[in-house]
Formats: structure tokens, sequence, C-alpha cells
């Protein structure tokens, strides 16, 4: 099958109200075209420079979606551009990401990443850690970062019944943070789902999908 079949075909399989963010980290700008020529507008990379020389490279009108691990030294690199960052876990990273939008006269869209894996390497936040942050005095302060809603990934695992669990309690906590009305915020979006889980996602409330391998195949 080729790129625009397997955009299609997975295009089909979503509800009009989840959008589809088209992973293309490690792939040549030949692949990203030909899902660009398909009407794919929106991209998911996981290193900034990466994504940088991208940009460059491709037509503006695409949405570049940063969906990996955020260092502070290189937040500046995406400050120009960059659509929507998923992976924010701490205050320190949303101040840096903050000044560098003020730079360039712009608000950056974040979503907040919170740990639901099992697993201790996956990158997130915990529920006392996200209370925390929104709360912070340094939090409302900010001008130039709006945070749409949350990341998660799930466990790797084939256990169907993990992952259900781990994407109901992203939904839950999303549901709770709407609840308290923080400041900066404009609450819509729950990224959860990769190639192999997005369908389950689906079911318990992802707004935003994350597919790579199934569009492009494998790494
Ligand atoms: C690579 C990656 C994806 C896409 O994974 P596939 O299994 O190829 O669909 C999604 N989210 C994150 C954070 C990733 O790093």
């Amino acid at each position: 099958m080729t790129i625009a079949e397997n955009l299609q075909h997975i295009k089909t399989s979503l509800p009009e109200t989840v959008t589809l963010v088209a992973v293309s980290k490690t792939k040549p700008i030949s692949d990203l075209t030909q899902a660009y020529e398909a009407g794919q507008r929106v991209f998911g990379e996981n290193k900034i420079q990466e994504m940088a020389d991208k940009w460059e490279q491709m037509p503006k009108d695409i949405q570049w979606h940063m969906i990996g691990h955020v260092q502070t030294n290189k937040v500046k690199y995406m400050a120009p551009f960059v659509s929507l960052i998923h992976g924010v876990d701490s205050l320190k990273l949303l101040q840096e990401i903050n000044k560098q939008a003020t730079k360039y006269n712009r608000v950056i869209d974040c979503l907040l990443q919170l740990h639901i894996a099992e697993e201790e390497t996956k990158f997130g936040l915990d529920e006392k850690e996200l209370n925390e942050l929104i709360t912070a005095p340094e939090f409302a302060a900010m001008q130039n970062i709006q945070i749409l809603g949350v990341m998660g990934m799930a466990t790797f695992t084939d256990n169907q019944e993990q992952i259900k669990k781990e994407f109901k309690h992203l939904k839950s906590i999303f549901d709770h943070l709407k609840s308290k009305n923080p400041a900066n915020s404009n609450l819509t979006t729950i990224s959860m789902g990769m190639s192999g889980d997005y369908q389950l996602a689906i079911d318990c409330g992802s707004t935003m999908v994350r597919i790579g391998s199934s569009i492009f195949g494998g790494r």
C-alpha cells in the first residue's frame, strides 16, 4: 500500500472530531511530500533539529507538532514555527517556551504530558505534579503559552485491558483538569493513541492520534 492509501484507510476509520498527526520522524522529505500531496497537513516529529530541517524544506501551510521529549536549551529552534508541543512536563520547560514565544510575539500551544504507563522510563507528570504546575503563581503569569490539553503514552504491552485502563485514566485526569478551569488554558485536546492502539484510544476519549508506522511503514 502507498502512503496515500494508508492515509486514506486510516482517515476513513477516524471520527471527524479526531485529529490525525502523521508521525514522520526518521522519514525522508519524499515520504512527507507524498502525505502532503494526499492532503495531510499535520505532521509530528520527535527531534527538534530534524523538525526544523523539514519545516524549512516543506510547504509553509503544514502544522508541525513536537511529540518527543523537549530539552529546554533547544526550544529556541522551534519557537518560530511549532504549532503544538505535546511533551511539556515541567514548569521550567513551560517558562522557556513562554520566553521564546514572547521573542516571536506568538502564543505557543502546549499539551501537558502525563505519566500513565507502568514503565519507569516514560516521561511525564503525575497528578500531584500536574496540580502543582497549574496552581503555581509563575504558571498564571505566563502570557505566551496556552494549554490545550494532555498527552500520554500507554505501557508497551499486548494487554488490551491494561492499555484501556491507562487511556481511561488519562481521560479522567483531563476531565478533572477541565473542571478546575486553570489559567492559560483552552482544554479541548487529549493526545493518545499510536499505530497499535489508536482505535482503543478513540474508544476511551482520544481527540488526537499520533500515527507513524501505519502511514509511513516501519522505522
Ligand atoms: C513514534 C511516536 C509515535 C508513533 O508511533 P507509531 O507506532 O509509529 O504509530 C507516537 N507518539 C510518540 C510520542 C512517538 O514518539
